[in-house]
């Protein structure tokens, strides 16, 4: 099977009936991108750039931050390289920096929260990211959004860093500005999101943890991480409609991105990107190629209107099997 997956290497994600997709991978780091380019992976759907904060024993610099983005955004040339903003918090921490001892680390201060409120920190980085853009086709993306209001302030000083960047003679790419849907209330107001971003990328590890209000790593309720409950179809389908209904674009970085269950149904939702760990992407391709997106329309209807993670399951095993 890796033999005939290898074939597909070169080749463009396209279903049976020629629609096409982007398969991409997530990365931490610019050493990641050798099992990027090994699996012809169209795109980076995900830079994590948490590591580069975690790896180092201080606040990474501006320099620092350019040329490990720089370099990430050459490799791959004019395919879309997608940067998230840290999300350091939550389970993420950094040895140099205490933050805030919380009771409830996952509902409290990080990513976007602590970028919006440290605002130096946030503005190097921006700046690292708009001189990288350059090199390349480089897109940016905030973590964990949960209103409007945050991501007009974030925009606000990413218009200042760029505006004051370009004033000074910098040149700077072409960036699209996007948001991760990870959160439910991101995710419910999405229509009113889609007419401000450039693209969205939905974060199913987090969204399906806050909508279920259970933690995987949590062996007393891990069942009821449910990737394919319909609850949380819904909304990623409503994500989706959202989006396209805006002429916008819309990804996946979490874990159901790469997943053979759901694949088929968010082929069927007409995703745009599947965004994965590299060693995935060309299965994934080979997935795609054997399915019928008017099929999977049919299918992601019938998840839709389902009752429970298991029907799921079921139903896409019968189509695809
Ligand atoms: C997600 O939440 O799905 C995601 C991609 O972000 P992370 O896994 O880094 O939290
Ligand atoms: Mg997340």
């Amino acid at each position: 099977q890796r033999a005939e997956w290898a074939k597909l290497k070169d080749e463009q994600s396209v279903s049976a009936d020629g629609k096409e997709f982007v398969v991409g991978a997530n990365i931490g780091s610019p050493k990641d991108m050798a099992a990027v380019l090994d699996n012809g992976s169209e795109g980076i759907g995900l830079y994590r750039t948490e590591f580069l904060y975690m790896e180092s024993d201080h606040l990474p610099t501006e320099d620092e931050q350019f040329e490990a983005y720089k370099a990430v955004v050459e490799k791959m040339g004019d395919k879309p390289v997608t940067v998230r903003t840290m999300d350091i918090g939550g389970d993420k921490h950094l040895s140099y920096w205490q933050l805030p001892e919380e009771e409830n680390p996952f509902l409290g201060y990080r990513a976007i929260r602590i970028s919006l409120d440290q605002t130096e920190i946030f503005r190097t980085q921006l700046r690292a990211l708009l001189r990288a853009s350059a090199f390349g086709n480089l897109w940016i993306m905030f973590p964990m959004i949960a209103t409007l209001g945050e991501f007009r302030a974030a925009k606000k000083i990413y218009v200042e860093e760029r505006t004051k960047l370009e004033e000074s003679g910098v040149k700077v790419g072409d960036i699209k500005l996007g948001i991760m849907i990870e959160i439910p209330a991101a995710a419910m107001l999405a229509d009113k999101f889609a007419k401000e971003v450039d693209f969205f990328s939905i974060g199913t590890n987090d969204l399906i943890g806050y909508t279920m209000a259970a933690d995987r790593g949590n062996d007393r309720v891990a069942y009821l991480y449910q990737p394919y409950n319909p609850s949380i179809l819904r909304l990623i389908n409503n994500v989706i409609a959202a989006a396209h209904n805006e002429g916008k674009f819309v990804a996946m970085c979490g874990e159901m991105a790469g997943d053979p269950i759901a694949v088929p149904v968010l082929m069927g939702m007409g995703l745009d990107e599947f965004s994965m760990s590299a060693p995935s992407v060309l299965q994934t391709r080979s997935l795609m190629k054997k399915l019928d997106t008017t099929k999977m329309a049919e299918l992601a209807k019938q998840a839709l209107d389902a009752e429970t993670n298991d029907e799921v399951i079921a139903l896409v095993k019968e189509v695809t099997q």
